[in-house]
């Protein structure tokens, strides 16, 4: 007696995440939600894949990629962690923390997608389509923020696929990301903790489960993708207004005052808030095509760090 299923032996449609870890496998490039911003994806160990990402991006090649793993068993298979970088690590993953480790003979992890150092970068995102491409690839993905060099970072898919969607075999739709600002990088070198890049994990938090952290500012020396000019919409950005002035947009922090192309990054001053809308306010306020995009001061605690850093890169000034 015939059966159905033995009759067409039909390979069960592949879920999402497989499709993207199949195209990622051949060298191709997937747009990957994450809680902190929407990545392009590639292959951290297939060199071809991440000159295509650096293409994509119009990245300067000097600067080097996070690689994304699954777990801090993958992660420990990249880098050599020490006490204090696992305490971190078992604070903050999966979550918006980047470790600078170094690197594990034999990881996976190509020359490009360092930049040529002997250190790298790692995070486990909390996103579950994230997680779920991660386990079905079976190794690191990089994956820089989903727009052009110097741009604004995509926090939604259809920001992403304006920047770089015709260069991703895959686009996955994440939803908005929860978190909207990019990770915080501590290297973890020495036996001692530097803060590399201000982000979604605060100063004080990574002091707490990790031990007091070696500069005051952020060390953008070593961190050698930090140019002055970055997340920059088209308009320019005024910082610390006031109010908007003639032709210009407004973004506020607390209420916003009446007017057109006024918005709020955060009506009731959270800081949380004011980070996950802050990306998707630029680029709403660019669209207006305006003569510049005037932003109300943000304290500089907690997440206003990393915030104010954003702003302060969006508007020129050197960092
Ligand atoms: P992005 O991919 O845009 O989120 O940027 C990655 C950040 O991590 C940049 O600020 C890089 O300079 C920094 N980074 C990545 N790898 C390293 C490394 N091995 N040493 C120091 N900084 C790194
Ligand atoms: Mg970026």
């Amino acid at each position: 007696m015939a059966h159905a299923a033995a009759r067409a032996p039909r390979s069960p449609a592949l879920t999402q995440a497989e499709a993207a870890a199949e195209a990622l496998r051949r060298g191709q490039l997937v747009i990957l939600p994450t809680e902190t911003v929407y990545g392009l994806a590639a292959d951290a160990g297939n060199a071809e894949a991440v000159a295509r990402l650096f293409e994509a991006k119009g990245r300067p090649r000097f600067n080097p990629l996070i690689a994304h793993v699954a777990d801090m068993g993958a992660a420990e298979r990249l880098t050599v962690f020490d006490s204090r970088a696992r305490a971190l690590a078992a604070a903050f993953w999966p979550g918006p923390l980047t470790l600078v480790a170094p690197l594990r003979e034999g990881a996976g992890v190509c020359d490009l997608a360092r930049a040529g150092l002997n250190t790298v970068a790692v995070r486990v995102p909390a996103h579950g389509l994230a997680g779920e491409v991660l386990r079905a690839f079976g190794g690191a993905l990089v994956a820089p923020s989903a727009n052009r060099s110097g741009r604004p970072s995509p926090t939604t898919v259809e920001d992403a696929r304006e920047e770089t969607g015709s260069a991703a075999a895959v686009v996955l739709d994440g939803g908005p990301c929860l978190v909207g600002l990019e990770s915080t990088v501590v290297a973890a070198l020495d036996g001692k903790l530097r803060l590399l890049r201000p982000g979604a994990v605060t100063r004080a938090e990574v002091e707490a489960a990790g031990g007091a952290l070696l500069e005051g500012k952020a060390d953008a020396k070593r961190s050698p993708g930090r140019l002055a000019l970055h997340y920059a919409p088209d308009a320019p950005v005024r910082l610390n207004a006031e109010g908007p002035g003639p032709g210009e947009a407004f973004l506020a922090f607390g209420p916003a005052p009446q007017g057109p192309r006024v918005w709020s990054l955060s009506p009731g001053r959270d800081l949380r808030e004011a980070a996950a809308n802050l990306f998707a306010l630029l680029r709403t306020a660019d669209r207006t095509r305006p003569r510049a995009i005037a932003v109300a001061p943000v304290p500089d605690e907690g997440l206003g760090e990393a915030i104010n850093d954003r702003l302060r890169r969006a508007a020129g000034w050197v960092g």
